[in-house]
C-alpha cells in the first residue's frame, strides 16, 4: 500500500497551483510550510487525514 498521496494546493501568494506529497499513514491534522513551486514564497499548509485519505486541506499565506 502506498501511503503517499499527491495533492494540488493553490498558492495564497500568486494563485498558481502546485503539487505536494502527503503521507497518509497517520490520521490527524498536520501543519507544514511548503514553498510555492512557482513563486517560491512560503505557504502554511494544514492537512487533515482520515482513514488513509486526505479529507481537508487549508492553505494560508505564511
Ligand atoms: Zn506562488
Amino acid at each position: 500500500m502506498d501511503w503517499l498521496e499527491e495533492i494540488l494546493i493553490e498558492c495564497p501568494q500568486c494563485g498558481e497551483s502546485f503539487a505536494i506529497q502527503i503521507e497518509t499513514a497517520e490520521e490527524g491534522t498536520v501543519g507544514m510550510i511548503e514553498d510555492c513551486a512557482v513563486c517560491c514564497r512560503p505557504a502554511a499548509v494544514s492537512i487533515t487525514v482520515k482513514e488513509g485519505e486526505v479529507t481537508c486541506v487549508t492553505v494560508e499565506a505564511s
